[in-house]
C-alpha cells in the first residue's frame, strides 16, 4: 500500500493537474448534504442553504452549481470522494505568500462551480457538471496520507470553487489539521456565514478572489454579487483566520484607478493594513479572449495607489521575476523573502520577525 502511494505521489509531483478516470458514477457515491432545509414537503422541494444562490431545487433538480443534487427531498452533494484535479504545488503557485515559503502544498479541486466567470482558468473542470467528468475515487483520510507522503505541509482547496465541495473539503480539512497539516481554502468567498462559521475552525488560509469592487463588474463577469464575498472577508477576519487577497486586474473591466483605491480602502479599513494583497496579471482565457494580457505598467500603478494607501504587503501576480513578487520589511524595506516566480530565492525571516530589524512579518511561519 505504502509503496502504491508512493508511486501515486512522483506522478502528483511530475504532473502539473492531473485529471483521471475511474468509473464512479451511480447514485450509490452520492453524500447528504449539509446546509438546506425541506421548504415543501408534500412536494420535496428543498432550499440549499450553502451559497448566497439558495437555490430553489424540486426533485430531480441540481443547483446552480451543478454538483448537488434534490432526490426525492433530501440534498445530496455529488462531488463527496470524488476529486477530478489533484497535484502537489508550491504554496507560492496558490498564490498564498505569507504561510510556510517554499513548502508543497497538496492541492485538490472536484467539478463544478457557484459563479460563471467569463475569463476562468480552469473552465473546463469548474464548469462542467460532475456527473460528465470522470473522477477518482479518495477518501478524506486518502487524500491526507497521499498529502503526508508527498511531503506537502498543507492541504489546498483550489482549481474550482471549493464551497461546492464543502462536505469534502471540511472531513479532510478535519483530518488534516489532526494530522499537523495546514489547510488552505482558495476561493471566491460566495458563502453564507453559517457554513462558513464551521468551516472556519480549520482552515488556516483563506486565499480570497476579491474580483473587483463593484455589484455591475460581479454581475458582468460572474454572473455574482459582490457583497456576499465582502461579508465573507469580514466575517473571515474577524475569526482571527489568516486572509490573503488576489485582484486579477483586466484591461477596461477592472482597472479604473479609482475603483482600485476604493478596493484598498476597504481592504485596509475593513481587513487591516497587514493583509496580503496581489495585483495579478489577466491573460485571454475562457470566454474573454478579446482583450490583451494587462500591461505590466497598470499592475505597478495598483501597487503604487495600494501602498500609498498604506497597505505593507502588496504584490504583483503572474508577472515572474518581477520585484514585487518579493516581501518586503515595511519597516526597514529589506527583502525578506525573495521569490522569483513559485521559487524562494532568500529567507531572511528569524523567529518571523526580519532579521535586519527585528519588525514582525504577519503569517504563519515555521
Ligand atoms: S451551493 Fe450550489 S445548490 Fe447550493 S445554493 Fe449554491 S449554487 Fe445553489
Amino acid at each position: 500500500m505504502k509503496k502504491k502511494f508512493f508511486v501515486l505521489s512522483i506522478i502528483l509531483n511530475l504532473i502539473f493537474v492531473l485529471p483521471v478516470f475511474t468509473k464512479n458514477k451511480s447514485d450509490s457515491f452520492l453524500k447528504k448534504a449539509l446546509w438546506w432545509q425541506l421548504v415543501d414537503e408534500k412536494q420535496k422541494i428543498i432550499q440549499c442553504e450553502l451559497c448566497p444562490r439558495e437555490c430553489i431545487l424540486q426533485p430531480n433538480q441540481s443547483g446552480y452549481c451543478t454538483a448537488r443534487i434534490n432526490k426525492d427531498g433530501t440534498l445530496y452533494t455529488l462531488t463527496y470522494n470524488k476529486p477530478v484535479s489533484l497535484a502537489v504545488d508550491p504554496i507560492e503557485k496558490k498564490p498564498v505568500f505569507h504561510m510556510l515559503p517554499g513548502t508543497k502544498s497538496f492541492s485538490l479541486a472536484t467539478a463544478g462551480c457557484n459563479l460563471r466567470c467569463i475569463h476562468c482558468q480552469n473552465w473546463e473542470i469548474s464548469q462542467r457538471p460532475p456527473q460528465t467528468i470522470q473522477s477518482y475515487n479518495f477518501t478524506a483520510e486518502q487524500i491526507v496520507k497521499m498529502a503526508k507522503e508527498s511531503g506537502a505541509r498543507s492541504i489546498s482547496y483550489t482549481y474550482t470553487e471549493p464551497v461546492i465541495f464543502y462536505e469534502y473539503m471540511l472531513d479532510i480539512a478535519k483530518l488534516a489539521k489532526k494530522e499537523g497539516l495546514k489547510n488552505v481554502m482558495v476561493t471566491s468567498g460566495y458563502i453564507n456565514t453559517p457554513p462558513l462559521e464551521e468551516l472556519v475552525k480549520y482552515i488556516d488560509v483563506f486565499r480570497v478572489d476579491l474580483k473587483g469592487f463593484s455589484e455591475e463588474f460581479y454581475k458582468k463577469l460572474a454572473l455574482g454579487k459582490l457583497q456576499p464575498v465582502l461579508e465573507t472577508l469580514k466575517f473571515v477576519k474577524q475569526r482571527n483566520s489568516f486572509v490573503e487577497i488576489i485582484n486579477l486586474i483586466i484591461p477596461t473591466l477592472n482597472d479604473n484607478p479609482d475603483e482600485i483605491k476604493k478596493l484598498c480602502l476597504w481592504v485596509k479599513e475593513n481587513l487591516g493594513d497587514e493583509t496580503p494583497i496581489f495585483f495579478s496579471r489577466f491573460y485571454p482565457m475562457h470566454k474573454l479572449t478579446n482583450l490583451p494580457p494587462t500591461p505590466v505598467a497598470t499592475l505597478e500603478q495598483a501597487h503604487k495607489i495600494a501602498k500609498d494607501i498604506g497597505l505593507k504587503y502588496v504584490y504583483i501576480g503572474n508577472v515572474p521575476g518581477h520585484p514585487y513578487e518579493n516581501t518586503f520589511c515595511p519597516k526597514c524595506n529589506n527583502i525578506v523573502i525573495g521569490r522569483i516566480g513559485y521559487s524562494i530565492t532568500q529567507n531572511n525571516l528569524k523567529n518571523g520577525k526580519c532579521k535586519f530589524c527585528g519588525y514582525k512579518i504577519v503569517g504563519i511561519w515555521e
